[in-house]
């Protein structure tokens, strides 16, 4: 057999220190424990003039593994929003690699393209968005706010009689940018990068759980004129808690705004009848924002946007140039639907993931997480002088302990210490709160338990020093 191409002894070797992660991840601590000197000390040297045995630097890198990494894909990580890998996602994603597609368009590989057609069709299906949108895969949410809002900007401006492709922003008619005081801060990141500026989105003040305030939203908007785009969140990071959709779609058709939904994690409550309706009025949207990464469960990085229009989707993003001798009928070319020119084929693991979990598939793990969120939050509030701060209406749980900043933030420090979960600290309307998330398939009642019990002797430590 014809070798060159590749080592099957390496890759055998990389499997075995992968099935070694994965069989030891779930009892492991869950934070890291190596410190940045430490691991320097393992893995810096000058860069070698010959290079090194392939097999030893494999060696090397998955010797630091169990104390560099953080155990993300193990049950008890409950620090932002994470979100495991499947077991089929993980398969596909090493598949991903080797075949090492360029997805840019078609021509470069037919097989990305035609899976990233079918999961645009589950995705629209399964979250029940309007069919005819237009679906681009990115790197995350982060880049799924900016290309909704490059296409928002296309669309609101060639109303106005302007085409910002061509000319730009100097000169334009000015965009009002109208977003929640508690917008998940790659809004404001992908507001900079389309030149739109920090200092003029207009903030809407929310209520006491996170969630845009329809009447001050109105308001607002009745005082603006002209091209308009407003930014509604469905899945505040610290409550989970989803803006009024309804009552907003309505007062931003009134002034033929542009609705955006950044819905990282939360859009995927629209996969469950126990959560739908928390959603309800999301599909009046015009662009939404969500992660593969994070509820679906597969590997990074993968994140979804979405645009009702996508004719003003495809002008934001769409890359035209002789030699690429892009097709121009039915195939789909993904350049023509993220900003990215070379890409990662990142249909395979959302396939997959669709594929194998299904409707029901995915409905359990979004009730499933929910569920272990309210366990946690009972399992928790039984004691004395903890308090829930929020409701738990999805997966996200905000603890305080004895009304204290200073006793909530020992508690988290000794958590993530005591290694038996891992969770970290916000600041929740001026006072500091414990964030505890559930994203992971993987994660058990009793890994619910014994980490609420952990947390609890934590708490315990904090009191009596
Ligand atoms: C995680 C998150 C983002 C950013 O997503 P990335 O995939 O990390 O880029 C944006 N918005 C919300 C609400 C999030 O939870």
């Amino acid at each position: 057999m014809r070798n060159e191409l590749f080592d099957e002894a390496l890759l055998d070797r990389a499997r075995d220190h992968a099935y070694e992660f994965l069989r030891t991840v779930d009892e492991r601590p869950v934070g890291a424990r190596a410190t940045r000197d430490e691991l320097l000390a393992a893995l810096r040297m000058p860069l070698p003039e010959t290079g090194d045995d392939p097999a030893a630097v494999i060696d090397a890198l998955a010797a630091q593994a169990s104390a560099g990494t953080v155990a993300c894909v193990g049950p008890r990580y409950f620090g932002f929003v994470i979100g495991g890998s499947i077991p089929v996602s993980l398969a596909a994603d090493w598949l991903t690699s080797t075949w090492d597609q360029n997805a840019g368009i078609f021509a470069t590989s037919p097989l990305s393209s035609v899976v990233e057609d079918v999961a645009r069709e589950w995705v629209l299906d399964l979250l029940d968005l309007p069919r005819e949108s237009s679906v681009g895969l990115v790197t995350g949410c982060q880049m799924a706010n900016f290309t909704c809002l490059a296409a928002a900007r296309n669309a609101v401006l060639r109303r106005a009689g302007w085409d910002v492709e061509l000319d730009g922003l100097q000169g334009a008619p000015r965009v009002n940018v109208i977003v929640g005081a508690e917008a998940h801060v790659t809004i404001h990141t992908s507001l900079r990068m389309l030149g739109f500026g920090l200092r003029h989105a207009l903030p809407v003040p929310t209520d006491e759980q996170g969630r845009m305030r329809a009447d001050a939203l109105r308001k607002l908007l009745e005082n603006v004129s002209g091209p308009t785009i407003v930014c509604a969140q469905a899945g505040n990071v610290n409550t989970g808690s989803v803006d009024p959709m309804r009552e907003i779609a309505a007062a931003v058709r009134e002034h033929d705004a542009w609705m955006h939904v950044d819905a990282a994690f939360g859009l995927w409550g629209r996969a469950s009848r126990k959560t739908r309706a928390l959603l309800d009025g999301v599909e009046l949207a015009d662009s939404w924002a969500t992660d593969a990464h994070k509820w679906l469960n597969v590997p990074y990085d993968n994140g979804i946007c979405i645009v009702r229009d996508a004719q003003a989707h495809r002008a934001a993003m769409t890359v035209k140039a002789a030699y690429l001798e892009q097709t121009s009928g039915v195939e789909r070319d993904q350049v023509d639907w993220s900003p990215e020119f070379s890409r990662r084929a990142r249909g395979f693991t959302v396939y997959a993931a669709l594929r194998t979990l299904g409707r029901q598939g995915l409905e359990e793990l979004v009730d499933r997480c929910c569920a272990r969120a309210r366990l946690m939050a009972e399992c928790l509030a039984q004691r004395h002088g903890v308090r829930i701060l929020t409701d738990v209406v999805l997966n996200q749980v905000l603890v305080r302990f004895n009304d204290s900043d200073e006793i909530t933030r020992d508690v988290i420090a000794r958590v993530q210490r005591d290694g038996t979960c891992w969770l970290a600290g916000t600041t929740w309307h001026d006072k500091a709160a414990m964030r505890i998330s559930f994203s992971n398939w993987a994660t058990s009642e009793e890994d619910v338990r014994r980490s609420a019990d952990a947390i609890l002797k934590c708490l315990e430590a904090a009191r009596h020093p």
